[in-house]
């Protein structure tokens, strides 16, 4: 009690306040409605929940929780009180936040002062302790007679991140993209759809917001949610117009026509800043000498081969590509830099009629999603096991070792989409609009693979998990017979090893399915475990294993296959001075939100390195 006294200028944080689905006002509510108050008030034991004031709470999750055993769906809150707040507006609490009593995971306190900056405002606050006060958008003042020139190459999240960071800290930043903005690389999109033309380098994996552009923006992501670097980066994606409720979303997500926008706004800020932004333009070689970094070959690639080459120079490039740039892999081997194999998984894409999913997950409730209009949210699902020796529930195959099998990259509400970036080969994801409406719930299934598969495959040496992807897309290619046509079987065929021979169920994918063996594509230690974990995944969502639930090939594409090496505290790649590997493509990320963390980062650290910033972040 004498501790409470102490802490009356802080915050208690109060969790697993349930509202019941009938009481609260939706998912797309964020504020403390009244039911909220009668959770609230039942926790602090005070009578009258009405007269707790709302201005001294605030939501900081809300997720929505349909588990059977409950009498009625409700949603789950996390909330903030601010007890200085509360005791100015309310005084008569004062004995019930007295008598309040910690409890791990339901009633704790926050000595902190709460961030409520954003990234902006956090590279505002380092440029002002630095260099005194100054308004948001005065010109910086460089220590330097001339800026130091950053090049960042990549305009998906990890590269856009470092981009803000580097020009608001003073660099003279040029953003390289290979793709084009978002509005003619929604056009490419289009005749890629429409007429099977796929543009090189504006597709689905390149061009302006990299490969999460055209996603369902799931922002959920596995290295803390409330860690001020994750918080940073979802205020920064509210200041550029994502919704408010992605900062207290248990299961945030945009959906691809609000990215759009997002990045547009995104882009005239940096404009506005001075970034010199080049699209169309694919780096294709660095300029070394003596293990420094001094620039980039670059070209431009709407003109004709050789036209268009020239280099830059730069005090440091940032390396934001991506693991679909397999080219600037194979041109980074030709300086000796560290490339590192590592584990990543492969598997298949399912889908599944979304009502199956809704009634699966929700029961009776089901009816309340009404297409993503409802309070209700559209259902979705992650499942994960373990199969191979040693392994309670181990697979058939004994001698195989463990092996994770999960779902990976849901989208509910979506359609499966071609993430392939050659002709010959064929890959696919997921995305969804923010609605979620669409007919369809897909997933990956994918199974984690490791340098002994790709051993077994001859394929050897520090691409070898780029080769190891690359047979299983040719392959899915030639199963499909071309035209990025997609390999499908239905899931019950699939556990029986046998083509399917009726006709599919519908699918959303746009260019085409076409019945093929896909138990035949991988070999059988993959396909097995993807088998025994489907029929343990059943046993979770009983009717998982439907007939109207149609595997695709193929997922290969689950995260970098390889790792660049670099110092952990520089950013500095290990083989080259001067270049900065970030995001997914270098191996530290996977997923929009930690490829932003990874690129914001990175931007500090490098801008550490040419004396614009001091801190510590
Ligand atoms: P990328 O986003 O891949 O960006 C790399 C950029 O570099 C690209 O724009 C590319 O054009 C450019 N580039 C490559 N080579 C060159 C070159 N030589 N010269 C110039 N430019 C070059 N993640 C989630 O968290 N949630 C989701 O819902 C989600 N859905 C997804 C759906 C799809 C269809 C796909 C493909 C991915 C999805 N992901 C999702 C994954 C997510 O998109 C990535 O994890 C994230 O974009 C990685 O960010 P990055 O900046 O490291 O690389």
């Amino acid at each position: 009690k004498a501790d409470v006294k102490n802490r009356e200028e802080g915050f208690w944080r109060l969790s697993k306040l349930g509202v019941p689905l009938s009481k609260d006002p939706g998912k797309d509510f964020i504020g403390v409605s009244q039911p909220l108050l009668e959770a609230i008030a039942k926790v602090l034991e005070f009578p009258v929940a009405s007269m707790l004031p709302q201005e001294a709470f605030s939501v900081v999750r809300k997720s929505f929780d349909a588990r059977k055993l409950l009498k009625e769906p409700e949603f789950v809150y996390t909330v903030d009180m601010d007890v200085k707040k509360l005791l100015e507006l309310e005084p008569r609490t004062w004995d019930f936040i007295d008598r309040l009593e910690y409890k791990v995971g339901l009633v704790e306190y926050m000595p902190s002062e709460k961030s409520s900056l954003d990234l902006i405002s956090i590279i505002h606050d380092c440029k002002n302790s630095r260099e005194g006060k100054q308004d948001m958008h005065n010109s910086y003042k460089s220590p330097h007679p001339e800026r130091p020139k950053v090049a960042v190459v990549g305009s998906g999240p990890s590269g856009l991140f470092a981009c803000l960071v580097l020009v608001e800290l003073g660099a003279e930043v040029t953003l390289i993209e290979r793709g084009q903005p978002v509005e003619q690389r929604g056009r490419d999109i289009g005749a890629l759809v429409a007429r099977r033309i796929l543009q090189l380098d504006s597709n689905f994996c390149f061009g302006e917001g990299g490969a999460g552009t055209w996603s369902d923006g799931k922002l959920v992501t596995r290295i803390g949610r409330n860690s001020d670097s994750v918080q940073a980066v979802m205020k920064t994606l509210v200041h550029f117009g994502a919704p408010q409720d992605i900062l207290i979303d248990g299961k945030p997500h945009l959906g691809t026509d609000r990215l759009i926008p997002l990045l547009r706004n995104f882009r005239n800020h940096l404009k506005e800043l001075g970034v010199n932004l080049k699209f169309s333009t694919r780096m294709d070689d660095l300029i070394v000498e003596n293990k420094n970094v001094l620039g980039v070959k670059v070209s431009n690639v709407r003109q004709d081969p050789g036209s268009g080459n020239y280099n830059l120079l730069y005090d440091a490039v940032v390396l934001a590509v991506g693991h679909s740039a397999r080219d600037v892999y194979q041109m980074l081997l030709q300086y000796d830099v560290d490339l590192i194999p590592k584990d990543f998984a492969v598997g298949l894409r399912i889908e599944h009629p979304q009502e199956l999913i809704n009634s699966i997950q929700y029961s009776a409730m089901a009816t309340e999603v009404r297409e993503g209009r409802g309070k209700v949210p559209v259902a979705d699902y992650k499942v994960v096991k373990y199969v191979g020796e040693g392994n309670a529930e181990a697979s058939p195959d004994s001698g195989d070792p463990i092996r994770s099998c999960y779902s990976f990259c849901m989208c509910p509400g979506g359609q499966v989409v071609l993430t392939s970036t050659n002709p010959s080969e064929v890959c696919i994801n997921g995305m969804s609009f923010s609605r979620r409406a669409s007919r369809w719930a897909n997933a990956a299934l994918v199974v984690t693979v490791s340098s002994d598969d790709f051993d077994a495959f001859k394929c050897h040496g520090p691409l070898s998990g780029v080769e190891f992807q690359r047979e299983f897309e040719r392959r899915a290619a030639l199963m499909g017979g071309g035209n990025f046509v997609v390999p499908a079987q239905t899931v019950t065929d699939f556990l029986d090893n046998k083509l399917s021979v009726t006709s599919l169920p519908p699918s959303s994918y746009r260019l085409g399915v076409k019945a093929a063996k896909l138990h035949e594509l991988f070999p059988s230690p993959i396909t097995q475990a993807l088998q025994h974990s489907i029929s343990m995944f059943d046993k979770e969502l009983p009717g998982f294993i439907s007939r109207d639930a149609l595997l695709h090939g193929v997922e290969t594409r689950t995260s970098a296959p390889l790792k660049i090496s670099r110092h952990s505290d520089t950013y500095e790649s290990t083989s080259l001075n001067g270049l900065y590997p970030t995001g997914e493509g270098a191996g530290y990320a996977g997923g929009i939100v930690s490829a932003a963390v990874d690129g914001m980062y990175c931007g500090f650290a490098i801008a550490k390195k040419l004396n614009l910033f001091q801190g510590n972040i």
